[in-house]
């Protein structure tokens, strides 16, 4: 998958959820609200599966450690900040370009 599809992805996800809790959230305010709890929940998600792929989570949870779930929650994550950064109406992809210029100017000093 190239960035463009992925955009293209987010596009459609968002219009899918928008049709879907159409009468959940009355404004804009409302569903940011909603996908920064979602993207919380998700960085939970994928905070349990870190744990349980080190061991470190209860017996009854690791009995059901599957790899594969790590992937699953690492997906989960981008795919809901890139939800949220559109609801924001943050350009991801410049974001992302000056966010790693800017670490690479602080690499290239040391
Ligand atoms: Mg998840």
């Amino acid at each position: 998958m190239d960035w463009k599809e992925l955009l293209s992805f987010i596009d459609l996800t968002d219009k899918r959820l928008r049709n879907l809790f159409v009468k959940n959230y009355s404004t804009e305010k409302e569903r940011v609200f909603a996908r920064v709890a979602k993207l919380t929940e998700e960085v939970g998600e994928l905070s349990g599966e870190v744990l349980a792929s080190m061991g470190s989570q209860r017996k009854e949870k690791l009995k059901d450690y599957n790899r594969s779930n790590l992937s699953d929650e690492f997906a989960d994550v981008i795919i809901t900040t890139l939800l949220l950064a559109k609801i924001m109406e943050v350009d991801i992809e410049d974001a992302l370009k000056s966010k790693i210029e800017k670490i690479n100017n602080r690499f290239s000093k040391e």
